[in-house]
């Protein structure tokens, strides 16, 4: 099977969608930083982030910094254990910048908690996270989220860098998967 293939499952949000929300989101973002002395940095959760991350940057009108950051707690499985693992951390100092840790989907909270914790520790100036997806249905930490792209019900979507097993990041649509 070709690897751009869909997975058995629906459409759960179009492209067209979603690119409409990442530019309501990004306009969100740039209000939020009027007086920005130096470029925000984006702190992007590898991998499933990746290609949110990409268009947000390029719909931002406030210059930007790119960092990346990876962290393990799903283990490709559909249930989180609730462990939550530095993988790879941030390449250059927080220290003093203003941070915007750029998520792909809140599930338990588990991991943004995490993250939320470790980025702070880099002592940075301000600190928000935008997502492109809330799955509240799940939730066992409660976080702060300053911008969400949309609140879905308790499903397990791939695409648009989301991953079941390293498979459909490249899925323009964000899909259902109903039988992985
Ligand atoms: P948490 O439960 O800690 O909020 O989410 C942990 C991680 O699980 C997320 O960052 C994401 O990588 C993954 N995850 C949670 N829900 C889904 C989902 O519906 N689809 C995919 N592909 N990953 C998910």
């Amino acid at each position: 099977m070709r690897s751009s293939a869909p997975p058995r499952g629906r459409v759960l949000i179009a492209a067209a969608i979603i690119a409409t929300r990442v530019r309501e989101l990004a306009a969100a973002v740039d209000a939020a930083y009027p007086d920005i002395a130096r470029p925000l940095r984006l702190v992007c959760v590898l991998k499933g982030s990746l290609i949110f991350t990409a268009d947000l940057c390029r719909a931002l009108t406030v210059p930007v910094e790119i960092d990346t950051i990876a962290v393990r707690s799903y283990n490709g499985a559909e249930q989180p254990t609730g462990d939550v693992e530095l993988v790879k951390d941030v390449g250059s100092s927080l220290r003093d910048r203003d941070v915007l840790i750029v998520e792909d989907i809140i599930d338990t909270g588990l991991t943004t908690s995490f993250l939320y914790e470790h980025v702070a520790r880099h002592q940075p100036r301000s600190l928000r996270l935008v997502t492109l997806l809330d799955k509240p249905a799940r939730r066992v930490r409660q976080v702060r989220i300053d911008f969400c792209g949309f609140v879905i019900d308790d499903h397990f979507v791939v695409g648009y860098g989301l991953d079941h097993a390293e498979r459909w990041r490249s899925l323009p649509d964000l899909w259902v998967m109903e039988s992985p």
